[in-house]
C-alpha cells in the first residue's frame, strides 16, 4: 500500500454526472471530509436507469450536433446481474418487500434500480450535493487548480474534478462491408426502447450478449423474422433457436450488405431484412474535457490513466471513476471513490507520475503481448477481481466479497447458456445466501429472505 501521510487536508471537488458512480463518489469524498458539487444536467439522479421513451433523432447516433438522450435503456429491461451482487457494500440491494409497488425480483427490471439509486441518494443525503439540470461544458486545469464551466452558471474553481459522466450514450456502429448502399434501416442499441416499430418486419440483430439476446427476443415478439449476427460463434454458424416466438436465428458474422436489400453471413446464408440493430457496443467521450492535448482517446483507450483511474501529469486533480465496463460496477464505483478521495486528502499518495506512466507502458505492452486489442484496454473481464483487490487494498479497504465475484461469473455463464431464462432459473442458491448472511453480520439487513419470486412483482 503507498504509505499514508499524517496531514490529511479538505478539497474542493467537482464530481460530473449523478448516475451510480457519482452518487458514490460524492459520498465517499464528503465522508472523507471535503466539500463537494455534483454536476448533473438531468432533472434527477440515477443516470443510465433514468428510463426515457424519447429516443434521438439520429438512430445510429452519427450526428455531432444531435440532441443527446442519455439513456440506454429500454422498456422490456431488467438487470443482467443478481442484485446481490449488484449494490453498494454498505446499503444492499435487497427486495423491498413490505412496499408492493417495487419489484422484488432477483433481475429487477430498470425501475428497480432507479428506485434504489433515489433511495440511497435519499440515505446519505446526496441531493443535497447536486446541482440538477446543469451541463458541464469545459473543464480545464488553470494554475494546479480545475475550472469547470457549466450551461447555467458562471465558471468555478475547484481543487479537484472527479469524471463520473457515463460511457453508454456514444454508439459504436460495427462497419459492415456495403452497408452505404443498403437501402434498409438501421439503429443503435442506445435508440431501442420497445419493439412495436418492428412489427411484421425482417430484422437482423448484431451482437449476442447481454443487450443483443434481450433485443433479440423482443423484437421477435412482433416481427417476421430475426436474425443476429454473431461475431463470436464459428464462420458455419447457423442455427434456429427454440424460443416461443419460433422465429430466431443465429448465424456468424456478417460479410456484407448488398444494395438488393439483403444481408449475406459468413455462413453463406442471405435475408432481405428490413432493419439493422446494432447492440455493438458504446465509444468513451468526454466532450467538456479539455486538456491540452495531454488527454486522448484512441480505439476506445483512454488514455494515459493510471489504474484506469487517475491521468498521471494531472493526477490527482483529475480523476475518472467507472471507466471499465462489465462485471462488478456498483461496487467498482465505490472502491475507486474510496482511491480518490483517500488520495485527494493526502491519506494515501500515489506513485510519481513518471512511476504511474511506466506502469501504463507496461500494462499496454502486457495487452499487446496477450494480443488483446486496444479497444478492449478498459474490458477487464476475469482480471477485474484482481485489479479491485488492489485498488481496495491501496485505500485500504477491505477486498471484495469472493460470493460476489462467483454470482458474476455465474451469472454471465447463465446469460450465455440460457439467455432466455437466466433471470428466473439459477442454480447459486448458496451464493444468495451467503450474500444474506453476509449482509445479516454486518447488520445491513433485519431479515432473511426465504424466497425470492421469479416473476411478476
Ligand atoms: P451513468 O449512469 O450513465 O451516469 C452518468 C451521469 O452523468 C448521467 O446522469 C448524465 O446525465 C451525467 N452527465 C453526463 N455528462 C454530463 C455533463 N456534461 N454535465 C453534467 N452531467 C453529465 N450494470 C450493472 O451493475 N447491472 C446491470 O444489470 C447493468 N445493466 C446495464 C444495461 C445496459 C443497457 C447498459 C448500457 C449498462 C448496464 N450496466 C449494468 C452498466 C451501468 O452502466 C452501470 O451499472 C452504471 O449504472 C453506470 O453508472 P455511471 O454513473 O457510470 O453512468
Amino acid at each position: 500500500m503507498a504509505p499514508a501521510q499524517n496531514l490529511v487536508s479538505s478539497k474542493h471537488v467537482a464530481v460530473i454526472g449523478a448516475g451510480a458512480s457519482g452518487l458514490i463518489a460524492a459520498r465517499e469524498l464528503h465522508r472523507e471530509g471535503h466539500t463537494v458539487v455534483v454536476f448533473e444536467r438531468e432533472k434527477q439522479v440515477g443516470g443510465l436507469w433514468i428510463y426515457s421513451p424519447k429516443s434521438e433523432s439520429d438512430p445510429l447516433g452519427l450526428d455531432p450536433t444531435r440532441p443527446i438522450v442519455h439513456s440506454s435503456v429500454y422498456e422490456s429491461l431488467r438487470t443482467n446481474l443478481p442484485r446481490e451482487c449488484m449494490g453498494f457494500r454498505d446499503f444492499p440491494f435487497v427486495p423491498c418487500v413490505d412496499d408492493f409497488s417495487r419489484d422484488s425480483r432477483r433481475y429487477p427490471s430498470h425501475r428497480e434500480v432507479l428506485a434504489y439509486l433515489q433511495d440511497f441518494a435519499r440515505e446519505f443525503k446526496i441531493e443535497e450535493m447536486v446541482r440538477f439540470e446543469t451541463e458541464v461544458v469545459r473543464v480545464e486545469p488553470v494554475d494546479g487548480k480545475w475550472r469547470v464551466r457549466s450551461k447555467n452558471s458562471e465558471d468555478e474553481i475547484f481543487d479537484a474534478v472527479v469524471v463520473c459522466s457515463g460511457h453508454y450514450t456514444e454508439p459504436y456502429v460495427a462497419h459492415i462491408p456495403g452497408i452505404k448502399s443498403w437501402p434498409g434501416k438501421q439503429i443503435h442499441s442506445h435508440n431501442y426502447r420497445v419493439p412495436g416499430p418492428f412489427k411484421n418486419e425482417v430484422v437482423v440483430v448484431i451482437g449476442n450478449f447481454a443487450s443483443g439476446a434481450d433485443i433479440s427476443r423482443d423484437v421477435a415478439k412482433v416481427a417476421k423474422e430475426v436474425h443476429v449476427a454473431s461475431r463470436g460463434s464459428e464462420a458455419s454458424t447457423y442455427e434456429k433457436l427454440s424460443v416461443p416466438t419460433n422465429n430466431l436465428w443465429i448465424h456468424s458474422e456478417i460479410e456484407t450488405a448488398c444494395d438488393d436489400g439483403s444481408i449475406v453471413f459468413k455462413n453463406g446464408k442471405a435475408v432481405h431484412a428490413d432493419t439493422v440493430v446494432y447492440c455493438t457496443g458504446y465509444k468513451y467521450k468526454f466532450p467538456f474535457l479539455e486538456t491540452n492535448g495531454y488527454m486522448s482517446i484512441d480505439d476506445n483507450r483512454v488514455e494515459p490513466l493510471y489504474k484506469h483511474v487517475f491521468p498521471p501529469a494531472l493526477a490527482p486533480g483529475l480523476s475518472f471513476v467507472g471507466l471499465p465496463g462489465m462485471g462488478i460496477q456498483f461496487v467498482m464505483f465505490e472502491i475507486q471513490s474510496k482511491w480518490v478521495a483517500a488520495v485527494l486528502s493526502g491519506r494515501v499518495t500515489l506513485p510519481a507520475p513518471e512511476k504511474m506512466m511506466e506502469d501504463l507502458i507496461a500494462s499496454y505492452a502486457m495487452l499487446e503481448a496477450l494480443g488483446i486489442p486496444k479497444r478492449y484496454t478498459h474490458k477487464l473481464g476475469k482480471i477485474q477481481s484482481n485489479y479491485l483487490d488492489w485498488v481496495a487494498e491501496e485505500c485500504g479497504c477491505q477486498p471484495v466479497e469472493p460470493w460476489r465475484t462467483q454470482q458474476v461469473d455465474r451469472g454471465y455463464g447463465r446469460l450465455v447458456s440460457n439467455p432466455e431464462n437466466y433471470r428466473d432459473e439459477w442454480d447459486d442458491d448458496d451464493l444468495i445466501k451467503e450474500a444474506y448472511e453476509d449482509f445479516a453480520s454486518k447488520n445491513l439487513i433485519s431479515f432473511l429472505p426465504s424466497y425470492f419470486p421469479k416473476s411478476g412483482r
